[in-house]
């Protein structure tokens, strides 16, 4: 039911659980956190329940790194649990993912996955997302911008979208369609949410995604902005 990304330089841990909480009056049944530390380790972590099951689930471990994706979600599809939670994380291992809305197509997208020899670890519609994306990054070694264009082609529904990959942590993708999603832009560095309250105390500049349009979120860099036929919209 939220989403909450940070890329920057500094840790982003603290910012997303933050982040999390200034959203939880949205409601929601669990909560998780994804981040990629200084060795390219990506770092899953995902509680039923409140934020603060997070929190303490996290104690003792490695929750550093400067690029992260967080979420609370409000089950559609599959059961209130620890694997039903976000991010999902793909078959690969290189990507994670965070996804408000419903995927109304997962069952065939999941089939045919299946059949490429896919398993799946949730009972999501979400966790079609991120395999159809791996699947197609490593099929046809293309850019995970591209990946991520094809797939949603060819998913049916409402999403707000972000994703991480281990190999690259120097961008957070994040896209929507009927579902919101908005940016904040720092001083190298970016802020993602479902509403603006997680951003506001950081900077009053922000964008409001579009549906059908793609963020590319790299400091250093311009905010980035293209639509599904990747002509650039920013
Ligand atoms: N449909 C997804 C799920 O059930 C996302 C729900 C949400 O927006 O939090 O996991």
């Amino acid at each position: 039911c939220g989403i909450v990304g940070y890329i920057g330089q500094k840790q982003a841990y603290p910012i997303l659980i933050k982040g999390l909480k200034r959203l939880e009056y949205r409601g929601y049944d669990s909560a998780g956190v994804g981040l990629i530390n200084e060795y390219h380790k990506l770092n899953v972590y995902k509680a039923k329940g409140k934020v603060l099951n997070l929190e303490e689930l996290t104690t003792q471990k490695d929750v550093t790194g400067c690029i992260g994706i967080a979420h609370t979600r409000w089950a559609t599809h599959g059961e209130p649990c620890q694997a039903n939670a976000h991010p999902h994380v793909s078959q690969s291992g290189n990507l994670a993912l965070v996804h408000n809305g419903i995927i109304e197509n997962y069952a065939l997208l999941r089939e045919q996955l299946q059949q490429k020899g896919y398993t799946f670890k949730s009972s999501t519609d979400t966790e079609v997302l991120v395999q159809l994306i791996d699947y197609i990054q490593t099929s046809s070694h293309i850019d995970l911008l591209d990946a991520i264009r094809i797939a949603l082609h060819r998913v049916i529904g409402a999403y707000a979208i972000a994703v991480i990959d281990r190999r690259q942590p120097g961008r957070i993708l994040a896209a929507r369609k009927s579902s919101p999603l908005i940016i904040g832009v720092g001083s190298d560095e970016f802020f993602l949410a479902s509403d603006a309250t997680p951003i506001v105390e950081y900077t009053d500049k922000v964008v409001y995604l579009q549906d059908n349009e793609i963020a590319v979120l790299e400091p250093g860099k311009a905010l980035k902005v293209v639509n599904l036929e990747n002509e650039l919209q920013l």
